[in-house]
């Protein structure tokens, strides 16, 4: 079994998504997903899952688990922007010594720690395209990557 970090950030599968919202009068997007435009404060907000892939901005790498914390340390975290034209504060993978400004970057849930039913408890991150594709054996790659 599987839980999830907080309920209505992601959607999890083949194809996962940040859940964010669309604002109906100024058409910007946010994350995460608000009953108020955090731009211009209108209600009209719609349910927007966002895109996948985006461009590192920036990055670091946390040493020393925050407070609550129940992961693994080290952990990359930084921010992506999206397509959409917002940047989201994101765990990142680790290691983060080769990263660079504008990498593309995609989005997946993984496993954060292991709760007290010891079901997995997930969350998501950013991490390179060129790291998944060194990774992924060539016989199984593209199965299902939009
Ligand atoms: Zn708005």
């Amino acid at each position: 079994m599987t839980t999830v970090v907080r309920d209505g950030l992601f959607t999890v599968g083949d194809s996962p998504h940040l859940v964010g919202g669309r604002c109906g009068d100024c058409g910007r997007h946010h994350f995460p997903l608000l009953g108020t435009c955090p731009y211009c404060s209108s209600d009209q907000i719609t349910r927007a899952e966002l895109s996948r892939r985006g461009t590192l901005w920036g990055w670091t790498a946390v040493t020393a688990p925050p407070p609550g914390y129940l992961g693994d340390v080290p952990f990359g975290f930084g921010v992506v922007e999206l397509p959409e034209g917002l940047r989201v504060i994101t765990r990142l993978s680790h290691p983060v010594e080769h990263f660079t400004f504008g990498m593309p970057m995609h989005l997946r849930i993984v496993a954060l720690h292991t709760d007290e039913n010891g079901d997995d408890v997930l969350t998501y991150e950013f991490t390179p395209e060129a790291y998944d594709r060194k990774i992924v054996p060539t016989g199984e790659a593209g199965g299902g990557r939009a």
